[in-house]
């Protein structure tokens, strides 16, 4: 079912959303050569609770995952692209990092991702991470009253295809809203004006993700880690937004959307 949501309710959800965003820009800042995973994790972990906010991730226990999370956020390394298991490595030069954090703040969620390169970035590695987040902007575009879900979808494709990278289309976006996962499921693969027709109150994670030179996957054997099936590296980019009778509102807008290199012009 699909619930949508009330002006009020969508404020609400920005109150999370500013969070997520803060949360998210600490995380990138903190990223850097030498950086353990664990203490991006505590890092994030202090912050939602000096927040009195709700980790979505922690005792979350998909059909997948072995046992629930206990992480409150993903973290996920060059082949790594999803539910990212933080753990006790460190960063090294040229690493490509993905988070993704969705909490809650008084009964209402957002959920968004970056992805970063530390220290020396490869330009092909740029290049992938770019793709995303304009992937993402192409698709908040067209996130309005009128047009159609296959609209979002066809225009991540679209960007993917521009610059040549394949789509897989197992784990895309969502609703979102009370909880982290509601109703329809958004692919990022679809043709144009097809689907449900996006109304005012409707809210959605759009999440655009490839890995550069496959569309299949492989999980850790710790149940939760998704990898490029090929090894190749993979960016993420995702970002809570509410279809209004205005413009698409991006609840997770971070203050300034640096690029994916820090200290980049
Ligand atoms: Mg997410
Ligand atoms: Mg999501």
């Amino acid at each position: 079912m699909i619930e949508l949501k009330t002006p009020a309710e969508i404020e609400r959800m920005h109150v999370a959303g500013r969070f997520v965003a803060e949360v998210l820009s600490e995380v990138g800042r903190l990223a850097d050569v030498g950086v353990n995973l664990l203490d991006l994790e505590l890092h994030a972990r202090r912050m939602i609770e000096r927040r009195g906010a709700e980790s979505c991730y922690w005792d979350y226990a998909p059909s997948f995952g072995r046992g629930p999370f206990r992480n409150v956020i993903c973290l996920a390394v060059n082949d790594a692209v999803l539910h990212g298991l933080p753990h006790d490595y460190t960063l090294r030069d040229g690493d490509v990092l993905t988070a993704d954090l969705a909490v809650g703040i008084d009964g209402w969620v957002a959920d968004s991702a970056r992805t970063v390169v530390v220290g020396t970035a490869a330009e092909e590695d740029l290049r992938l991470v770019r793709a995303t987040e304009e992937a993402l902007e192409a698709a908040i575009e067209v996130a309005r009253p009128g047009n159609r879900l296959g609209d979002i979808s066809a225009a991540i494709s679209a960007v993917a295809d521009d610059h040549g990278y394949p789509v897989n289309d197992e784990f895309g976006g969502h609703g979102i809203g009370r909880t982290m996962h509601e109703d329809p499921h958004l692919s990022n693969k679809g043709r144009a004006g097809r689907g449900l027709t996006l109304r005012p109150g409707l809210t959605l994670a759009i999440e655009p993700w490839f890995a550069r030179t496959t569309d299949r996957i492989v999980y850790d054997p710790d149940g939760w880690t998704i990898r490029s099936a090929d090894g190749s590296r993979t960016a993420h980019s995702e970002h809570t937004v509410a279809v209004t009778e205005d413009a698409p509102l991006v609840l997770t807008r971070r203050a300034a959307e640096e690029p994916a290199t820090r200290g980049a012009a």
